[in-house]
């Protein structure tokens, strides 16, 4: 898909603030500093639209893009419960409880993995939590200039079996560095769209 227009629509905390209509959504999901920022500008072609991390105190929204007019784009708070309090790790649970059983346009969830390293136990754990509300997930393996495309394949079935992912949720190699994968994963959403 060319992206044509992007912009954020609205930093949401509660359900009143999410946008009305029923435009597909997909949601993105990635530990911090995973690569989640640089993989939305990239597949809406914007350098800078989709800002680093969230630093810890800020507050955890989620964040509207509106693609082209034609869906939304969900950037979730990244998490890495391990260093984050309890009471900001509580606050973001139930906002994503919240935002993943109520959505009703949520086509999928994007998990943005590091294609270079086995899935850290918080990707495990953000995993098994997408999968126990029954949500399709399709995971994206970034950073793949990283690595030697002769690993590639290896790496994938790493992140394939640390996940210990079903068989309809797909793994998805991509660069945000060189775009690789962009057309792949354009594809598969407009196909998910429909
Ligand atoms: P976020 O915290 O998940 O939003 O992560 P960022 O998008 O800010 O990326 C974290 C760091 O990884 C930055 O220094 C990026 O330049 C780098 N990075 C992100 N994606 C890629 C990629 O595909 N390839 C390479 N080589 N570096 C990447």
């Amino acid at each position: 898909m060319k992206v044509t227009q992007a912009e954020i629509v609205i930093s949401a905390v509660k359900p009143e603030q999410y946008p009305s209509g029923l435009l597909p959504e997909f949601a993105l999901a990635g530990r911090s500093n995973v690569g989640k920022s640089s993989f939305i500008n990239k597949m809406i072609n914007r350098k800078n639209l989709a800002r680093t991390s969230s630093k810890p105190g800020k507050t955890q929204t989620l964040n509207f893009y509106l693609i082209n007019e034609m869906l939304h784009f969900v950037d979730v708070p990244g998490y890495g419960f391990a260093k984050v309090p309890k009471s900001e790790r509580d606050a973001w649970g139930r906002m994503m409880q919240t935002y993943l059983t109520s959505r009703e346009q949520l086509r999928a969830v994007l998990m943005i993995v590091d294609l270079r390293h086995p899935p850290s136990k918080d990707d495990v754990t953000m995993y098994d939590y997408l999968k126990h509300y029954d949500l399709p997930v399709i995971v994206i393996a970034t950073k793949a200039d990283k690595i030697p495309k002769g690993k590639w394949q290896k790496h994938k079935k790493v992140v394939r079996e640390t996940l210990d992912m079903v068989q309809e949720d797909e793994v998805i190699l991509f660069s945000s560095e060189t775009g690789h994968g962009k057309d792949e994963v354009w594809g598969i959403l407009q196909k998910r769209m429909k």
